[in-house]
Formats: structure tokens, C-alpha cells, sequence
């Protein structure tokens, strides 16, 4: 019996026996050749293959794990006919005379190293898109099959790295789990696997994959990451234990879909879903949540390379607001600044960005943003129930000036003759000590609060949020953070608002019973976490002393 450790990235048991996933690498040789329209030819005739192949496997994911992740094969097409990518091909076979193979091949290491070298996270990963989809063509211009086989048998997949299509092209009915000596938990293949409810460990690095041997019994726990090979007997027995009690609670948690979330003494609380992107309202829907608590509209700034126009933001608030027909859709203002950049905006590096220009700073100072934002939100409000709430607050200044601006915008569209609801709820995010203290000059000018935990531990404990080593000093049950929060529940209620956690600490069951005692009357959370957050609330009775 041997152990290897991994990052689970998805919670599941599986006990099977491995199957190594080799690709069939035939390096790529340098080859001289003379006629270069024939090599162009070979180029067109591989890329069309390739564009049929992933229009496929973009069908295959689509059914298979959604729309939102089906659209990296929708990014790889786009690659595979990017100008700058096929006249590099067609330049190197030109310019020095060599064989396809070795022209995608130079293509992929001068773009995988380019995108690779960026400073942002997003544009880094796009380095395995540009590898997924050259090794893609090179296989089709060497014949080469691309899908991932195993045997008829259930298998546990063992591979170096599994490419997004690889990963997607797995027959689920044939895969037990997936273990890779490399990749990281924000990869697509990790996302994929997580979306395809396959249990997965990446990065559990080379020697796992010199040691392991076909067909050896190998448990995968994708909770902690843990990989047992040729466990005894004892070992097996209590994974076997662990698998059964996870399948159960994954049945049980299924049940509770359009359940109420209701305790055992009849309080009401709402669970509502974060979403980051249009497209994550399926999985909103998925798991049940009674609405959407935060639109982090940020990323249709972050995706695009210049201001998002009010006609682009307006269709995808519409598709939000409409996908969730007549349920609950709160979007926050624009986000920007700290740990989210974005070139277009030209910020000036700071010494302490946390502290700095970003989020409702931003916006107060630079209205034209802000009011084109706003326009495309109201104008989007008659599609349903729209609620609209601003960040990073700190005064009742701030606030006057926000609402001053939302009259503004209100009163512009009146006179275009364009309509807007009349019943759009308008919040603000208690992130920052300061709103919580003065949480009761706040209060009479919204409808709610929304607590911002992860902001609000990172302030009030003077933590960086980004620095993990200082993670242990960074603890969110603080109670000051406590104590925040309750001062901000008792004064929303004591004005008439409602108030609601968006910060990750809302899906933290162990402060559920906390939070209903304060009288908060929504979380909002993972659309995953949904159903969890559901079972913790059905169990608790409040009648019961603490
Ligand atoms: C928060 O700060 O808790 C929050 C929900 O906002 P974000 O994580 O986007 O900063
Ligand atoms: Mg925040």
C-alpha cells in the first residue's frame, strides 16, 4: 500500500483500477520540403478536421456539463481561425521552407510561451488552449486518432495532464476518476471535472506516475486530495464506508430540491446564488437557489479590452434578469481595482490597491462609467425583479451622491421615453467597518444590505485577503466580524431593510444557526453550496437555548 497527495478537485470517492492515458507523442520533426502550397493545403485540411472534431465535442459538453463550460471548445475554435496564430503557421512554412507539422509546432511554443508569460491569471491559461488545440491539428495532420480511450471496463484515468477536450471526450460511463501529475485547481480540465461530477486529483506530480502501473487498485478520495495504491484490506473497507456515506448525502441533498428553507420551528430564511458570468444562471437554476444575491458584474469589464458599451452590458443583465424569469436578481455595480485590473482603465499602480481607488470610488469620480452602467440596468429592470447595489461603502455622502446619480439616470430615461420598473430594490454591500458602524444613517436610505464577509474580514483585521501567509491571522468567525454583522442585521431591521451575506462565510454551515438567531434573512452563496446551506437550515430549531 502506497499514499500520494494531490489537490481534490472534486469531492468524491472512487476505488477502481488504473488505466494509463499515454498520448501517442511522435515528436515533431523539422523536415525541408519544397512545395509549400502543398504543405498549406495540409494545414487547411487538418484545421477543417480539427473545427469538425471540436464542434463535436462542443455538442458532447454541452449536454454533458453546460453551456457556461462547453464554451471553451467555442474559445478553441476561435483559436484554431485567430489571424495572428494561422499567419504564423503559414509564414514559417513559407519563410523556411518546413513541413506543417513543425510550423504549428514552432506557432504553439512562441504563443504558449507569450500567453504564459502575461500577468493575468486568464490570459496564462489560454497557454493550454493554444497547446490542446496544436496538438490537435499536428494529430490530424499525422493521421492520428485524438480521443481518449480505456478499456469496456470502469477505469480510473492516469494521465501527465488532460487538455480541456481530453477531458470533455472522456466517456463518463467509463471513467471512475481522473488523476493527473499536473495542472492546478483553477484550470478548465478541473472545472470541467468538477461540472462533469467526476472525482479528480491533479498535481499529485511525476513520481506518482513513474511509480503506478496498469490495472493496480487505486482508491481517489477527490475530498482530501489522497491516493491510495494496493490498499489492504482495512483501508478498503473504510473508503468503501466513506464512498456509501457520501453517495447518501449527495441522494439526500438531491431531495431537498424545491424544498423551503425553513427550520423546524417555521423561521424563513431566503438562499439565494453569487453568480460571476451570464452563463452561471444555469447552475442558479440547477441547484434550486430562490434567486441570484450577487452579480459580480465585473467580469463583463474584466472579459472585454475596452469600456463595455451600454447596448453589450444591457443584453447580458436582460439575459440574467430574464433566465431567472420573475425570481429575485441582485447586481452589484462595477467592482474594479485591488485584486481585479483591468488595462483599459488605466489605474495607477498604488502602494496599498485594498486601500486605494477601486469599486464605488471609482465610479463616483468617473460618472460617465458609472451612469452608462446604470442606464443599461434600469432599462433591463422591466425583463423582471431586478435589485441593484453598490460596494465598497464607507459614508452616507457616498450614498446621497449614488442616489443622487440613480435620479439622474432615472430622469434621463423618462425623458428618452424609455421605461424601467418602478419596484427596483436598491442595497449597498456592508464590506467596510465603517458602513456597519454607521449602519443606522444607511439603513433609512435602502431597501437592504448585503454583507460583504470577505472584504469585511479583510478590513476590520487589517488582513490582506490575498496573502496566504497571513491566512491564519485572517479568521472570519472573529468577533468583531460578529458582532459587525449583528449591529448592521439590527439596524437594517429597526429601519425597515432587509439584509442578506454574499461573502463566502454565508455557505460556512457551522454559523448558519448564527446568522438566522441575528435575523438575516438571506444568504447568498455557491450555486454548489445551495442545497448544503438548505440541509444545515431544515436541521436547526431554533426554540432550542444555544
Ligand atoms: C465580499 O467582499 O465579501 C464580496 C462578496 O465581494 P468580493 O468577494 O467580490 O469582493
Ligand atoms: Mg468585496
Amino acid at each position: 500500500m502506497k499514499r500520494y497527495i494531490g489537490k481534490g478537485v472534486y469531492g468524491a470517492i472512487a476505488i477502481g483500477k488504473v488505466y494509463i492515458f499515454k498520448r501517442n507523442d511522435v515528436g515533431v520533426k523539422c523536415i525541408h520540403i519544397e512545395d509549400i502550397e502543398k504543405e498549406k493545403a495540409r494545414i487547411e485540411a487538418a484545421k477543417a478536421a480539427s473545427i469538425s472534431q471540436l464542434q463535436e465535442i462542443y455538442e458532447k459538453a454541452l449536454k454533458e456539463v453546460g453551456e457556461a463550460e462547453a464554451q471553451i471548445f467555442e474559445i478553441h475554435t476561435m483559436l484554431l481561425e485567430d489571424e495572428d496564430y494561422n499567419e504564423s503557421i503559414t509564414t514559417i512554412i513559407e519563410e523556411q521552407k518546413v513541413n506543417a507539422e513543425y510550423a504549428v509546432s514552432l506557432t504553439e511554443s512562441n504563443f504558449a510561451q507569450m500567453f504564459a508569460a502575461m500577468d493575468d491569471a486568464y490570459m496564462q491559461a489560454r497557454a493550454a488552449d493554444i497547446k490542446d488545440i496544436s496538438s490537435r491539428i499536428i494529430r490530424n495532420l499525422q493521421g492520428e486518432n485524438v480521443q481518449v480511450h480505456c478499456s469496456d471496463e470502469k477505469m480510473i484515468i492516469c494521465a501527465d495532464d488532460l487538455a480541456p477536450s481530453e477531458t470533455v471526450s472522456l466517456d463518463k460511463d467509463k471513467v471512475l476518476a481522473f488523476i493527473t501529475a499536473h495542472g492546478s485547481s483553477n484550470s478548465h480540465t478541473a472545472i470541467l471535472a468538477r461540472n462533469m461530477n467526476i472525482p479528480a486529483i491533479i498535481g499529485v506530480g511525476e513520481a506518482f506516475l513513474n511509480e503506478i502501473q496498469e490495472q493496480q487498485e487505486v482508491i481517489v478520495d477527490g475530498f482530501t486530495g489522497e491516493i491510495i495504491v494496493n490498499p489492504d484490506e482495512p483501508t478498503r473497507t473504510t473508503f468503501i464506508k466513506k464512498q456509501q456515506e457520501d453517495e447518501q448525502k449527495k441522494q439526500l441533498l438531491q431531495e431537498l430540491k424545491g424544498k423551503e428553507n425553513t427550520t423546524l420551528d417555521g423561521t424563513k430564511i431566503n438562499i439565494y446564488a453569487n453568480i460571476g458570468s451570464v452563463e452561471d444562471v444555469e447552475s442558479v437554476l440547477l441547484n434550486d437557489a430562490g434567486g441570484i444575491g450577487l452579480f459580480r458584474s465585473e467580469f463583463l469589464y474584466l472579459e472585454n479590452e475596452d469600456y463595455p458599451t451600454e447596448a453589450q452590458q444591457f443584453e447580458a443583465y436582460k439575459r440574467v434578469i430574464e433566465g431567472m424569469a420573475g425570481k429575485k436578481v441582485i447586481i452589484r455595480t462595477l467592482d474594479i481595482g485591488a485584486d481585479k485590473q483591468v488595462d483599459y482603465f488605466e489605474l495607477k499602480k498604488e502602494e496599498n490597491p485594498a486601500l486605494g481607488y477601486r469599486a464605488i470610488r471609482i465610479c463616483l469620480t468617473r460618472p460617465e462609467i458609472f451612469k452608462t452602467q446604470l442606464r443599461a440596468l434600469y432599462r433591463a429592470s422591466v425583463y423582471g425583479n431586478l435589485g441593484i447595489m453598490f460596494p465598497m461603502i464607507t459614508s452616507v455622502v457616498e450614498l446621497e451622491r449614488i442616489l443622487e446619480i440613480c435620479n439622474q439616470v432615472k430622469v434621463e430615461l423618462e425623458s428618452e421615453g424609455i421605461s424601467y420598473a418602478k419596484n427596483i430594490e436598491i442595497g449597498i454591500m456592508i464590506e467596510t467597518p465603517a458602513a456597519a458602524i454607521i449602519s443606522d444613517r444607511l439603513a433609512p436610505m435602502v431597501d437592504f444590505f448585503s454583507v460583504g464577509t470577505n472584504d469585511l474580514t479583510q478590513y476590520t483585521l487589517a488582513c490582506d485577503r490575498q496573502n496566504p501567509d497571513i491566512e491564519s491571522f485572517c479568521d472570519p468567525h472573529h468577533e468583531a466580524i460578529l458582532r459587525l454583522i449583528e449591529m448592521s442585521a439590527k439596524n437594517a431591521h429597526q429601519h425597515g431593510a432587509w439584509i442578506g451575506i454574499c461573502g463566502e462565510l454565508a455557505a460556512d454551515t457551522s454559523l448558519t444557526e448564527t446568522f438566522l438567531r441575528m435575523g438575516i434573512d438571506e444568504l447568498s452563496v455557491s450555486p454548489a453550496f445551495v442545497l448544503t446551506v438548505r440541509h444545515a437550515v431544515r436541521k436547526l430549531d431554533l426554540r432550542k437555548k444555544k
